[in-house]
């Protein structure tokens, strides 16, 4: 039920033509049991006409359960920084083909050195995997990617948004957080945990490369530490 129809109309089309189709396919089993093959069907020919087709699949189900784990961060099971740099590209060119607008956003736990020295690094922890749930929560889009890039470093990629909606969006985000209403004493911009954030949204035709767009958001997110944290400042290369 995770794959598309299309994924099975391209399958037909493409070995009703006479060539070989490939791809890795998430499958289940009789018994219910999930695994991951490599498909390759290839048409067999008589006298120029196809009278069946041959296919081979290979369970690479211990290989794939590796790539997703390589992919996602321990602590809280958001995509990790290696993830990030390949989606960001990949995002970059497809709102390039789409003539859409990329939106980055880079949020950043306020005081959370205080917050582990006040309530313990576990604590700490257990507030990482709580803002991470709620980043993940305030997303739905299937384009909407949500990152742990570092320590209490989140990143957010989404698209479609012109300027003024993607605040509007990053600033519900931002809000979220806050009303999780997590105790945090010792944060100087409220009285409970907080995040900070950079914003920049861009048309893909502005947009130069992931390294330009990530430090123009990391220094929006700068701007936002030193206005009082606890809020979203644009970049002022958003355009
Ligand atoms: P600011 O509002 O300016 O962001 O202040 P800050 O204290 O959050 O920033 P700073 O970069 O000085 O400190 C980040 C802290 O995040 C330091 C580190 O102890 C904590 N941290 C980073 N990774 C983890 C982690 O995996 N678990 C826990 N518990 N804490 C972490
Ligand atoms: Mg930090
Ligand atoms: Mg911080």
């Amino acid at each position: 039920e995770d794959t598309p129809n299309e994924f099975y109309e391209n399958m037909w089309n493409q070995i009703h033509s006479g060539k070989v189709f490939s791809s890795e396919i998430k499958n289940r089993k009789k018994g219910g049991e999930v695994y991951w093959a490599n498909l390759s069907i290839t048409p067999v020919f008589n006298n120029g006409e196809i009278v069946n087709f041959t296919a081979i699949r290979q369970d690479i189900t211990n290989a794939k359960k590796l790539e997703l784990l390589s992919i996602e961060d321990d602590l809280t099971k958001l995509y990790n920084r290696r993830h990030f740099n390949e989606i960001l590209e990949k995002e970059i060119r497809r709102v390039k083909r789409e003539g859409i607008n990329l939106s980055l956003l880079s949020l950043d736990i306020d005081h959370f050195k205080k917050y582990n020295d006040t309530y313990g690094h576990p604590k700490g922890d257990e507030i990482l995997k709580q803002v991470a749930n709620a980043l993940k929560d305030s997303t739905s889009r299937a384009t909407d990617y949500v990152f742990r890039v570092g320590g209490e470093e989140f990143c957010i990629i989404f698209s479609g948004l012109d300027i003024e909606d993607s605040m509007t969006y990053a600033k519900q985000i931002v809000k979220n957080i806050e009303n999780l209403k997590i105790e945090h004493s010792s944060n100087s911009a409220s009285e409970y945990v907080t995040i900070s954030a950079g914003l920049i949204v861009q048309n893909s035709k502005y947009i130069e490369n992931e390294e330009e767009l990530y430090k123009s958001s990391d220094k929006a997110l700068y701007k936002a530490k030193v206005n009082g944290r606890n809020q979203v400042y644009l970049s002022n290369k958003s355009k």
